[in-house]
Order: C-alpha cells, then sequence, then structure tokens
C-alpha cells in the first residue's frame, strides 16, 4: 500500500440523498482499500449518518477521513437539520435545498485550497465542483447514480424527440438509435412542462460541467448492459469506468445492513422470520427511500398481497397508514417493516424469490447482485428507463402497469389496481415455465454481478484502471511513491 506525502488522494463529495450518498461512499471505500488516501465531505447531519461504516473502513487500515462543511440551511430558509433530500418534503422545498447546495461552492474551493487533492469524484449535483477542479487544474470524475442503459434512452430522447412523431399520450413510439427497440409512451417521460425553471437551469449547468469533467464513474458492470457501455462509450464518446455493483463491497453484515441511514429493525430479526419460510419464496416489497404512495394506493397493494399465497416483506413509511386489520389477517405470512429496511442484508437472505420495487437504479442493482426476478413499479426520475432495462433487455422481470411518470413530490398519479399488481406478482412468483426461465436469468446475472467485482472481474479491473489514470494524471512533481 502507498504511503507518504505523494500518495495518490482524491476528494469525494456526494450529493445529499440516501440514494446517492451510499454508492458513493462505497466508491469511495474502495478506493480507500485499494491504498488511495480519500477525503469524504459531508455536512455535520449526513457524517452523523454515514461516520460509523466510514470508521469501519479506517478501522481496517485504510487511509479514509470524513471533513464537514456546514450546511447553510438558515440563509435558504430550510429548517435546521434539512441536510439531506430525505427531509424535503415537496418540489418547492427542493428548489431551496439546490439552492444551498450551491452555497458549496466557496468552502468546497478552500477545502481544495488547503488539502490539495489530485483529484475530485462528485455527484452529478454538483456541478460546480467541476468549475473548483478546473481553477486547481485537477481532474474531476462525475458519479452519476444510474446505469448505462438509463444514459442512453436519456440521450435518445433528448437528440431525437421521439416523443413528437406520435398523436396521443398512450400511443408507444421506439427509442431511435439503441441497439434494442425500447418502446415508450409520452406519460412514461419527464413532462418538461411541469419542471421548474430552476431545475432547468440546473441541468444546462450539468451539461456544461460534464463537458469540463474527465469522465464519468458509473455504477454498473458490464456484463449486465453490454451494448450500453459500448453504445455510450462508442457511439456518444463518453469516458466511464464501470466498477459497480459496489454495494457488493459490503460483506459483513453489519456493513450490509448500517449503510448509512439507521434501520428500524434488527437484521436478526429479520433473519428469524425469514428463515421460517421455504428458500426463494419471499417477495420483498420496497419502494425506495423517496417514493410515497397515497393511502388509495397502499390500499390495493394490501389487496394483492393478502390475496396472494406469496409470502411478503413489505416496507412501509412510519406516517403510512394500512387497511384496518391488514397486519392481524397476515401476520403468518407478512412482515410489516415502518422506517428504513436493512434492504441489502434481506435481499440476500435465501428465503427470498422476488422485489417489488419502484425501480431506483440501486435498488434494481440489488435485485439483480442477489439474483432476484423484479415485480417494476417506476414512479419518477430515470426509472420508467430502469424497468425497460429489467424487463425487456434482461428480461428479468414483469411490470404492474406503471404508466405515469409524475414528479417525484407529486400524488395524482393514477391508481394501479390490485388485479394488475397480483397479475405481476404471479408472473414472477409463481410456479411455471415463463417464470421459472426468468429466475433460472436472474440467478445467472447475479452471479456475474458478484463475479464482476471479485479480484481480475470487469469491474474490478475497470476501477484499477480508473485509479491508474488518475494517479497519471498528477504533475511530475507528485509521481512519485506509488506510481
Ligand atoms: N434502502 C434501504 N432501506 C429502505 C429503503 C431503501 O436500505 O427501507 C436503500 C436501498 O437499499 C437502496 C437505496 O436505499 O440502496 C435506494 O436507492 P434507489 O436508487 O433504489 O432509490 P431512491 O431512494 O433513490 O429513489
Amino acid at each position: 500500500m502507498a504511503t507518504g506525502a505523494h500518495q495518490l488522494h482524491v476528494f469525494f463529495f456526494p450529493f445529499m440523498a440516501h440514494g446517492h450518498m451510499m454508492p458513493l461512499i462505497d466508491i469511495a471505500k474502495l478506493f480507500a482499500a485499494s491504498g488511495v488516501r480519500v477525503t469524504v465531505i459531508l455536512t455535520p447531519v449526513n457524517a452523523s449518518l454515514f461516520e460509523s461504516t466510514v470508521d469501519r473502513s479506517k478501522a481496517a487500515g485504510d487511509p479514509i477521513e470524513i471533513r464537514l462543511l456546514d450546511f447553510p440551511s438558515s440563509e435558504t430558509g430550510l429548517a435546521q437539520g434539512s441536510e439531506n433530500l430525505d427531509y424535503i418534503s415537496n418540489p418547492f422545498e427542493a428548489i431551496r435545498f439546490y439552492k444551498a447546495i450551491e452555497m458549496f461552492e466557496r468552502p468546497f474551493e478552500r477545502l481544495v485550497e488547503e488539502l490539495h487533492p489530485d483529484a475530485v469524484v462528485s455527484d452529478m449535483y454538483l456541478p460546480w465542483t467541476a468549475e473548483v477542479a478546473a481553477r486547481f487544474g485537477i481532474p474531476r470524475v462525475i458519479f452519476n447514480g444510474s446505469g448505462y442503459f438509463s444514459l442512453c434512452c436519456l440521450d435518445s430522447v433528448r437528440r431525437f424527440s421521439p416523443e413528437k412523431s406520435v398523436d396521443s399520450d398512450d400511443e408507444p413510439f421506439l427509442l431511435p438509435g439503441l441497439p434494442h427497440p425500447i418502446e415508450m409512451t409520452r406519460t412514461q417521460l419527464p413532462d418538461l412542462t411541469k419542471t421548474p425553471a430552476e431545475f432547468a437551469q440546473l441541468w444546462q449547468k450539468i451539461g456544461k460541467a460534464e463537458s469540463m469533467s474527465y469522465g464519468v464513474v458509473m455504477n454498473s458492470f458490464v456484463e449486465l448492459e453490454p451494448d450500453y457501455v459500448e453504445h455510450m462509450e462508442n457511439k456518444l464518446g463518453k469516458k466511464t469506468w464501470h466498477i459497480g455493483p459496489v454495494s457488493l463491497s459490503n460483506r459483513a453484515t453489519i456493513e450490509k445492513a448500517d449503510r448509512g441511514k439507521k434501520a428500524s429493525i434488527l437484521v436478526d430479526e429479520c433473519s428469524i422470520w425469514l428463515n421460517k419460510k421455504k428458500p426463494n419464496s419471499v417477495l420483498y416489497v420496497c419502494f425506495g427511500s423517496r417514493c410515497n404512495f397515497t393511502t388509495p394506493q397502499l390500499a390495493e397493494i394490501a389487496g394483492a398481497l393478502e390475496s396472494s399465497p406469496t409470502p411478503f416483506v413489505w416496507v412501509i413509511r412510519e406516517t403510512q397508514t394500512l387497511p384496518d386489520g391488514f397486519e392481524d389477517r397476515t401476520r403468518e405470512k407478512g412482515l410489516v417493516i415502518r422506517g428504513w429496511a436493512p434492504q441489502m442484508a434481506i435481499l440476500e437472505h435465501p428465503s427470498l424469490g422476488g422485489f417489488m420495487t419502484h425501480c431506483g437504479w440501486n435498488s434494481v442493482l440489488e435485485g439483480i447482485s442477489s439474483g432476484l426476478p423484479m415485480i417494476t413499479w417506476p414512479a419518477f426520475a430515470e426509472q420508467f428507463y430502469n424497468e425497460k432495462l429489467v424487463t425487456d433487455v434482461a428480461r428479468i422481470g414483469a411490470g404492474v402497469g406503471s404508466k405515469r411518470w409524475l414528479m417525484w413530490g407529486e400524488e395524482k398519479r393514477p391508481v394501479v389496481k390490485r388485479e394488475a399488481i397480483e397479475a405481476a406478482m404471479k408472473r414472477v412468483m409463481e410456479g411455471g415455465e415463463k417464470a421459472e426461465a426468468m429466475r433460472e436469468k436472474a440467478r445467472e446475472l447475479g452471479e456475474r454481478a458478484r463475479k464482476a467485482v471479485e479480484v481480475d472481474g470487469s469491474s474490478y479491473v475497470d476501477l484499477s484502471r480508473l485509479i491508474e489514470e488518475l494517479k497519471s494524471m498528477r504533475p511530475p512533481s507528485r509521481q512519485t511513491s506509488d506510481g
């Protein structure tokens, strides 16, 4: 391991939302485990969530530390402590939140001035980090929280506007120029007319910062989406490194259970419950950290779960209400978790047989890493594209028929009826040749995911390539002890 003044030193700056922080901190830990000196930049509230995971890495002898920057809550009218998108409940507060994030530019610049890192790896939503890095003549690598497939879809839509070729919102159209025939409808695309101007400006800044950045580090593995890695690098000309699934770097149970936000149930408690169920039988139902379904929608899900023979673990928010008596009636076959579940640990349990997901990229990857087929229920962000990767390209899942993209925080989504949920559950969880084939494919893909991150696997090799490139970009005076 390299030590001393000229060890490669990289700053990691995550965007403050769980789905962004967890994978970037996993990446930071992977760098540190490879002997790179790592500084993770966090705000106090987020540091309190992540310090135990960073401390474990440090205790293992890895050169990693946290530096704090204060969050400008009061300056932007946000409540004290609202330092994570988790605490933001609607798009209007989200605008303030993004304004607060922009105010980190100067403090970040001072930190770069003080510590002289050799490179910065920062979330795409912190575009000004590219300008700061450029001012100091160091490379900035973008962390983009999604996969290759969705980025290629997004590029196709931006480039060709295929939604203009149809007459109605529900008429399907193909996304041009992609390796597979991918069909979407207008209702599944972001409604730009509803996007606040502030977000449109943010997207412009993100685009500009991309052209100033050295490349994009991707939480994906090439065996999952080989045509899209090729498309993005060769057709779209983007420099990328695929180093995932990075969650697999968490090997001990404590690491899987404690990846930031504290779970509201012990892993042991989940295991005791899951151990009583047959292998591959349980459906895990969870819609990520930000998706909020209405009470009528929860009632339809409850109806489907109650009438199906499939045992389930269902994660809901503390504030959500289930139909009267649901938990009593389903006590034998169902475990309801209120709050935050130790998702990774649950998905890896041998009793798990499927995952009903909103198709957030981390959840999709975690489902794939555990070799599970999925029931897809996209809601916002790039989730509709992720669904297509699961159902139409990898063919390891079936959708409930979610058709309407809505901005996160909007609740006027059409309710998906229990019959549609039951039908998707049957296709994925119950017997039959098609379900078996899907299950087998998912299992194989899970194996490939795990191989990718092992020594000499595709993701392991790409991570080493990225680290070597960053080392070689240092000025000659700093290219000493670690090559
Ligand atoms: N997660 C968790 N427990 C929960 C809900 C979510 O551990 O109760 C984790 C999940 O494992 C994943 C992340 O939170 O790593 C959610 O990220 P994703 O991209 O799937 O969705 P988002 O929350 O960003 O919409």
